[in-house]
Parts: structure tokens; C-alpha cells; sequence
């Protein structure tokens, strides 16, 4: 009986068949920006459901996504450490989790996205690897490249993300 209550009080998202589910990002809002990253937009070819701002006992307040279909070397959970760090990711194949993996905040951050500044070497050479440094504080994480020393807040410059 009590059981069902409190069944009754969860938020019902749609389970998924096949593909994955994001879940505990923080802060809310972040869930946007793992869209941008995942490339998930109308165009896609399959359903996804984005849960902003769901209560949560250990959170306070949280985004979930589920992407069905998605496959799984379309994420690249380097870039999104970057994006929704501490939130976990469970693969779903017929209806069952078959793996789950924490994303956690990468130290470095190698090649995956352009310097921000034009002056850098990395944008005036093809040969020069881009390099950043990861400074974490709270929820805010900011990367320092380790050519130009330029330090860039992520979230305000997603789009340099390759
Ligand atoms: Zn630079």
C-alpha cells in the first residue's frame, strides 16, 4: 500500500527500449547542454525525453534524458565529463541495464575542442594538439590551455567543443 503511494508521487518518464538514460545531472539546466553535445535535436531519427528539474532526495533538484537509440560511440563521455560531470549514464537493451558508468571530470582535456583564443599556437599551427588543464569549483568548471594560458568557463563556450 505504501509502496504504491509513493509509486504514485514519482515522475513518470516513458521507459525506454534500447539506448540510454542520463541521470543526477546538476545543476538543472545542464541537460541542455548534453543535448548540444550529443548533437540531439529534431532531427534526430529517434525519441528523446528530457526531465528538467525533478525533485531528488539526493540532489535536491536534477535533469534526467533518456536518448533512445543512441548509439553507444556517440558518446563520448570525455566531453561530456566536461559538460555534466557526476551524473551517471545506464545503456538500456530491451528494456534492461546492461552497464552503467559515472561521468566523472577529465584532469586534461586533449583534441577534443578549439582554444578560444585566435592568437593561440594551436589555432595558427594544424599540428599542435589542443591542451587544457581542467579547474573545477563546485559546479562551475573552467579549463586553462596549456599553450596560451587562457582560462574559459566550458558551459559559456560550448560551441568551441569539436
Ligand atoms: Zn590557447
Amino acid at each position: 500500500m505504501s509502496n504504491k503511494n509513493s509509486n504514485n508521487k514519482e515522475l513518470i518518464v516513458a521507459k525506454i527500449d534500447n539506448g540510454v538514460v542520463i541521470d543526477h545531472i546538476t545543476p538543472p539546466g545542464r541537460a541542455f547542454y548534453a543535448l548540444k553535445v550529443l548533437k540531439i535535436d529534431e532531427k534526430y531519427p529517434h525519441s528523446a525525453f528530457v526531465a528538467l528539474n525533478v525533485p531528488s532526495k539526493k540532489l535536491g533538484r536534477k535533469d534526467v534524458l533518456k536518448i533512445r537509440n543512441i548509439d553507444e560511440k556517440d558518446l563520448n563521455i570525455e566531453v561530456l565529463g566536461l559538460i555534466i560531470s557526476g551524473s551517471n549514464v545506464a545503456y538500456i537493451k530491451d528494456y534492461h541495464i546492461v552497464k552503467k558508468e559515472k561521468i566523472i571530470t577529465p584532469k586534461k582535456a586533449t583534441g577534443i575542442l578549439n582554444c578560444p583564443s585566435s592568437t593561440c599556437i594551436t589555432n595558427q599551427r594544424e599540428d599542435v594538439e589542443t591542451q587544457f588543464v581542467v579547474i573545477t569549483s563546485k559546479d562551475v568548471i573552467k579549463l586553462r590551455c596549456e599553450y596560451c594560458d587562457i582560462i574559459f568557463n566550458i558551459h559559456e563556450r560550448i560551441s568551441l567543443l569539436r
